[in-house]
C-alpha cells in the first residue's frame, strides 16, 4: 500500500523538510507520495504544523492520523474536526538535546551570576565566588520529555533538582513531586524555577502571585514552556519589589513578542524570541516515518496526544 502524506506546515518549512523526510521514509522502508497538495480523500497522514492551511479535518475522509511537527498542540489539540490520532514531536536528538542545551545555559548564567561580570560598565573588583551548584535548588515544573532529559541534565551538574508532574514519576536522584498537593512544595524555596509544562487550561497562569511567593527571595524565573504559564502582570510585580531576582522568558502570550511589552524593556528580564529548541528536520523526519512506517504496519503511533488532558 501507498501512504499519501501532505506536508502541511507554513510554506518556508516544505523547503527544510522535503530532502530529510524522503530521505527517512526511504530509510524506514515506506512506499509513498508525499506532497503539499493533494485530493483531501487521498490523505493517509498529516504532517502538521498549526499554521497550516488545513483547519477543517472533515474533507480528510481516509485520514489515520496527524502528526504534529512541533512538541506543543495546543493549537490543534481542540480542533473538534480532527478524530484520529494526533501525534506530537518528541525527538531525544533534536528537540530535546536543544532544549537541554538552552535550559542549562540559562540555568548556569544565573547560577554563576555571569551578567556582572559580562557587563561592568564600572569595572569593579568583586571577588565574590558564586556557590557551588549543590547549594542551589532548581525546580521545573513538567516533567515530561523534556523536563525529565533537563532535570537528568542539571542532576549531573550537581543541582539539587525537584520535578513536578501530573503523575507519579522516578526519576534517578531527582525529588519527584506530582498532583495539585506538590506543586507548593515544589516551589517552596527553589532559587531557580523552570516551566516546561503544556499550555492547557490547567496550566494557565501556574506561576502566579500567590506561586511566586513560595520561591526563594531572589529567584529566577525560566520559562521555555509556554507564556499562559505565567501571570505577566504578577511576574512583573514581583520583580518590582525584588522578590523574584530574574526572568528568562522564551514564551509569551502574544509572539511575536508586542513591541509595547513590558518584558522587553525590563531590566530584570531577558527575552529570547521562542528559539529554546527548534524541531531539526533531520532527526524530526525520522521521528514522522518512523510513526508512519508503525501505522502502515498495523503497529499503535507514538508520542500520542491525550486530546481530553490537552498535551
Ligand atoms: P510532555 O507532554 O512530554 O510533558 C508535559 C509535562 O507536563 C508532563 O510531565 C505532564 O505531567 C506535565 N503536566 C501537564 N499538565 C499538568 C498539570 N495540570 N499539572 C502538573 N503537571 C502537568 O511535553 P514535553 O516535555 O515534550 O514539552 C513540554 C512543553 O515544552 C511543550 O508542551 C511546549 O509547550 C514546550 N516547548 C517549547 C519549546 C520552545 O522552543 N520554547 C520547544 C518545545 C517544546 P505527566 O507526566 O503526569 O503527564
Amino acid at each position: 500500500m501507498t501512504a499519501h502524506i501532505l506536508f502541511s506546515a507554513h510554506a518556508s518549512r516544505w523547503d527544510l523538510y522535503e530532502a530529510p523526510l524522503k530521505e527517512a521514509l526511504d530509510a524506514a522502508g515506506v512506499d509513498y507520495v508525499l506532497a503539499t497538495q493533494m485530493p483531501p480523500e487521498q490523505v493517509d497522514y498529516i504532517v502538521y504544523a498549526p499554521n497550516s492551511d488545513v483547519q477543517d479535518f472533515t474533507p480528510f475522509t481516509q485520514l489515520k492520523a496527524v502528526l504534529n511537527l512541533w512538541a506543543g498542540v495546543e493549537g490543534v489539540v481542540g480542533n473538534r474536526t480532527l478524530r484520529v490520532p494526533l501525534a506530537r514531536m518528541v525527538d531525544e536528538e533534536g528537540l530535546t538535546q536543544g532544549m537541554v542545551e538552552w535550559v542549562t545555559g540559562h540555568v548556569l548564567r544565573h547560577h554563576l551570576g555571569m551578567d556582572a561580570h559580562i557587563v561592568n560598565p564600572d569595572h569593579r573588583w568583586d571577588p565574590v565566588a558564586p556557590p557551588l551548584s549543590h547549594e542551589r535548588p532548581v525546580t521545573i515544573l513538567g516533567m515530561g520529555a523534556l523536563g525529565r532529559a533537563c532535570a537528568r541534565a542539571l542532576r549531573g551538574l550537581g543541582f539539587p533538582v525537584t520535578g513536578w508532574s501530573r503523575s507519579e514519576k522516578r526519576v534517578a536522584h531527582v525529588r519527584c513531586l506530582h498532583g495539585d498537593e506538590g506543586l507548593a512544595q515544589a516551589l517552596r524555596g527553589a532559587q531557580i524555577v523552570v516551566l516546561l509544562l503544556p499550555a492547557t487550561p490547567q496550566t494557565d497562569s501556574i506561576l502566579n502571585a500567590s506561586s511566586l511567593n513560595l520561591l526563594a527571595p531572589g529567584a529566577v524565573v525560566i520559562n521555555p514552556g509556554r507564556g499562559p504559564l505565567l501571570d505577566d502582570d504578577a511576574l512583573l510585580q514581583a520583580l518590582d519589589d525584588g522578590h523574584v531576582g530574574h526572568a528568562t522568558l522564551d514564551v509569551f502570550r502574544v509572539e511575536p513578542l508586542p513591541q509595547d511589552h513590558p518584558f522587553w524593556a525590563h531590566p530584570k528580564v531577558t527575552v529570547t524570541p521562542h528559539i529554546a529548541s527548534e524541531t531539526r528536520p533531520p532527526s524530526a523526519s525520522r521521528v514522522i516515518a518512523e510513526n508512519i512506517r508503525r501505522g502502515e504496519a498495523g503497529l499503535g503511533f507514538l508520542h500520542l496526544v491525550d486530546r481530553d488532558a490537552g498535551y
